[in-house]
């Protein structure tokens, strides 16, 4: 799965700087330190049966919103038991019956219980151990959010259109089929649907047979799934478009609603790609006959797309290219996702982890994969750089007390769903990076292809993925990978002393613990496999080890550690070395550019060194570097120019040095797209615009205005358009705010319609933010905008979004996928500087989340409380820093 992309909804609204831009990821609560690996196999089902072969019909009526089903699965009873329980939620059941492979017919007693989302059936006596089959007829609910089978309405040309889709990931295939929902219970399944006889139905598998029922309805029959996890069946049904090429073997396919297939097409041709190079790289094949991927309308709090085996589903923003308001940046993202969902064809759909704890074996590596695929088939777009934004956002979410390892303990449904976070995703990616750099990509990928070989179709759980790789690499990982998969928290390496003698720089370092909210905490201790390189030499590897380490490089030049960036820590420099290497910094790799800054802002706000120091490095940033590091400064400024928010006369100090500084970049590229300009050079520009327009730039707001009201292609071409919306929206008065509004209500194309309704949220006048969050109420914006109109109020508003969701809860919970909803409400206030905010924060928890469950609200308040402190203890020492530059 990926998580939802908050880029892609807030537009050109950046509220937040690298280290805190993820700071919204929830947490999933389990203890602080060190869990004990984990081989023990979790289920809250009991263990006496397990399935072997859903056959399942279902008849969905999508005006309605339910459906009826049959469902007839054999079963094996392990051990003797007079009852069979499994899991169903919002289900009725009938005419239940056991069939014995040998022996008498029995009709158990079926109870529900709604809490644990468990039916079971109880038989007069115990059933022997061995094989049955168990019928039923059932019925089921079809939901508006994207949870079990759900319904997407939306517009076109020709009217309004309703599809269904599914989304089961992760334990909501009980809404569909009775079930054991857990991912260790592997079984195939048969699926057959009566659909309307125009439309086309989907599901994992090619459709083996279609048969007229004469009445406007067809019967539509899959072929047999492979063995497989609950959670990765699919099944979708609509007004639809398919398209295909092949790979080998295999058919690949794009599904859309009908009309904007075209806009597929790029989505196809880069999953053919994607295939090749990935049954290459696994060296297993792809085992099903086709691939598809599924557009749909509309959006999630929780997700952006999902690895169903071959049927991936994708909203329509993260996998469509309009003509008319695409950008590079969606183009890369729809490859990046399509990457990332692919490479769950293998990592999580053939091998699956055993249970939730262990996660971060299905999306770290489909992070770490994707990143990799992405850069070797489109070097072009140098996402090679991105590793260190995925650092970072790991790192703002554990360097805090409410972190947790990236190998968790889950027990409940809702746990499980808050392990899809920033830890589970760009740790577990990093953390793979590291390793990978440390026995070197030929092993790792010897080691990967062993693990798929022996696992395929099985489950697993971490230490299987340690021992294949370092059986593969002669080499030991194990207490490496446990130091960081186990523990949470982030390394820092100090630099103690840098002494150069006879030619030689010998560094001493010291391990220490990174964290923004515990000063004083005892560090834990990890293994860190460090590289340095001296300015212009070659890389040099050691390993830090009980809290020490050293390394000798030649030279006498200023030294980088973690040169090439793959290390998962934060490195703290003497002031005598960090002088050195910024003098230095336009000398340095872009990577270790980025990777500087990244440190060099986290540490300062911290306040382990100047919170000035970033501005140094700021300053120093040659105007051709590489688009990727000015977006950073752009980004970080825009960080800054949100904490001194509600005191203009310093809020304007800083914003004269950040506009005097980001105008030169932008002078360079423009307004306008020059031929042949390199891809991340378009992204750069709707950063900048965006962030000048921010930073109260009168010319860059004033020029998007005329754009605007100008309304023609040439004035708001489509890699501009969003940003140009954006700046608009954000500085709208009432009037510009109603003609926005107009052409949302006016759009056809559900895509862009979605992304109109997203910036009527933005603006930063405050009455205009209250009519947001009044037409997100309403029906108007359609039943999936809602949530995400509000979160976006919360990103310049964030009191005035919080108030309002915990004043109208009943309404808003009807318009947050499940999923979502215990990071939903506290997401909202994270941006807060208000000190009444976390008592808030609190006082909802209390009185309504689990107390199992509070992780997500506990870190938003923390998020909150240093936020305030940055404020208060590091603005100062910005400010003595920009009095000094004639800021
Ligand atoms: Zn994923």
């Amino acid at each position: 799965m990926r998580r939802t992309l908050a880029a892609a909804i807030s537009l050109a609204l950046s509220v937040s700087a690298t280290s805190v831009a993820f700071a919204q990821e929830a947490p999933a609560p389990v203890a602080q330190d060190a869990a004990p690996p984990v081989v023990k196999a979790t289920t809250q089902l009991p263990r006496n049966v397990r399935p072997l072969n859903y056959t399942v019909s279902v008849v969905p009526h999508a005006d309605k919103l339910a459906f009826d089903g049959k469902a007839a699965i054999r079963i094996e009873v392990l051990e003797p038991t007079d009852k069979v329980v499994l899991n169903a939620v919002d289900m009725t059941f009938a005419n239940v019956v056991l069939n014995p492979e040998n022996g008498r017919v029995q009709k158990p007693k079926v109870s529900i219980d709604a809490n644990a989302q468990t039916a079971t059936f109880a038989f007069d006596k115990p059933l022997a151990a061995g094989v049955y089959l168990l019928s039923m007829d059932y019925t089921g609910k079809i939901g508006t959010q994207a949870n079990g089978l759900f319904a997407i309405d939306y517009d076109t040309k020709a009217g309004k259109k309703r599809a269904l889709y599914t989304q089961f990931e992760n334990s909501d295939a009980r809404k569909f089929i009775p079930s054991w929902d857990e991912p260790n219970y592997k079984a195939v399944f048969d699926l057959t649907a009566d659909v309307p006889a125009r439309q086309m139905a989907v599901s994992n598998m090619p459709v083996a047979e279609s048969k007229d029922l004469g009445n406007g309805m067809k019967r539509v029959r899959f072929q047999t799934s492979p063995k497989m996890s609950t959670y990765l069946l699919f099944f979708g049904v609509g007004d639809f478009e398919r398209a295909t090429t092949t790979s080998g073997a295999t058919e690949i396919g794009v599904v859309t609603q009908s009309g904007v297939l075209d806009q597929a097409k790029f989505a196809l041709q880069s999953s053919a790609d994607v295939l090749k190079e990935y049954n290459d790289y696994f060296g297993v094949p792809y085992p099903l006959p086709k691939l598809d991927n599924v557009a749909s309308p509309g959006r999630s709090q929780f997700f952006g797309a999902m690895e169903n085996w071959g049927a991936i589903y994708t909203f329509e923003y993260a996998l469509l290219l309009d003509p008319s308001i695409s950008t590079q940046s969606d183009k890369q993202g729809v490859f990046s996702i399509a990457a990332h969902e692919i490479a769950h064809q293998w990592f999580g759909d053939l091998v699956t982890m055993s249970w939730w704890d262990d996660l971060w074996l299905n999306e770290g590596f489909a992070t770490w994969m994707a990143a990799r695929t992405t850069q070797k088939l489109h070097p072009e777009w140098n996402t090679a750089l991105y590793a260190v934004g995925g650092r970072e956002a790991a790192m703002g979410r554990d360097s805090v007390a409410t972190t947790h390892p990236v190998v968790q303990h889950v027990e409940t449904v809702e746990q499980a769903s808050q392990a899809f976070d920033a830890i589970t995703y760009q740790k577990g990616g990093a953390v793979i990076s590291m390793l990978e750099g440390y026995v070197g990509s030929d092993a790792w990928r010897e080691g990967v292809r062993a693990y798929m070989k022996k696992h395929a179709y099985g489950n697993t759980v971490s230490d299987d993925l340690w021992r294949a790789v370092q059986d593969a690499a002669g080499k030991p990982i194990l207490d490496i990978a446990h130091d960081f998969t186990l523990q949470p928290g982030i390394p820092l390496i100090r630099v103690e002393s840098a002494t150069c003698t006879n030619g030689k720089t010998t560094l001493q370092f010291k391990q220490g613990e990174f964290t923004r909210d515990r000063p004083d905490k005892q560090p834990l201790t990890w293994r860190v496999p460090v590289i340095a390189q001296g300015l212009g030499g070659q890389p040099v590897r050691t390993l830090v080890e009980n809290g020490a380490g050293s390394v000798e490089v030649p030279g006498c030049n200023p030294v980088i550690v973690n040169a090439g960036q793959s290390g998962y820590y934060r490195t703290l420099y003497t002031p005598q070395q960090f002088a050195g290497i910024r003098d230095a910094f336009p000398k340095l790799a872009p990577i270790d550019q980025l990777g500087l800054m990244g440190d060099t802002w986290a540490l300062g706000m911290a306040g382990l060194q100047a919170s000035s120091d970033y501005l140094d490095l700021a300053m120093r940033v040659p105007a051709d570097a590489d688009p990727q590091i000015w977006g950073d400064v752009a980004s970080s400024f825009e960080s800054i120019d949100r904490y001194y928010e509600g005191d203009d006369a310093r809020q304007k100090r800083f914003r004269a040095f950040a506009v005097k500084t980001l105008r030169p970049a932008f002078a360079r590229i423009g307004w306008d797209a020059k031929p042949n300009e390199a891809d991340p050079v378009a992204i750069l520009r709707t950063e900048l615009i965006g962030a000048l327009a921010q930073l109260g730039d009168e010319q860059v707001i004033a020029e998007a205005r005329r754009r605007f009201a100008a309304g023609d292609e040439k004035a708001m071409p489509a890699p501009l358009r969003r940003t140009i919306l954006g700046v608009v929206a954000r500085n709208a008065d009432a009037a510009t705010w109603d003609k926005l509004h107009a052409m949302a209500q006016a759009e056809k194309s559900a895509m862009v319609k979605d992304q109109y309704y997203a910036l009527l949220a933005v603006p930063e006048d405050q009455a205009l933010a209250k009519r947001a969050l009044d037409l997100a109420l309403t029906e108007e914006p359609g039943e999936t905008n809602s949530a995400g109109m509000i979160a976006n109020v919360g990103g310049l508003h964030p009191d005035l979004a919080f108030d309002f969701a915990v004043a109208h809860m009943p309404q808003i919970d009807a318009k947050v996928d499940t999923t979502s909803r215990a990071r939903y409400y506290p997401g909202l206030g994270n941006n807060s500087l208000d000190p009444s905010m976390p008592g808030k924060l609190k006082a909802y928890a209390e009185q309504h989340v689990a107390p199992t469950s509070r992780r997500a609200t506990e870190t938003s308040i923390a998020n909150i409380e240093y936020r305030m402190k940055v404020r208060k203890d590091r603005l100062p020492v910005i400010d003595t820093w920009l009095q000094k530059h004639g800021g």
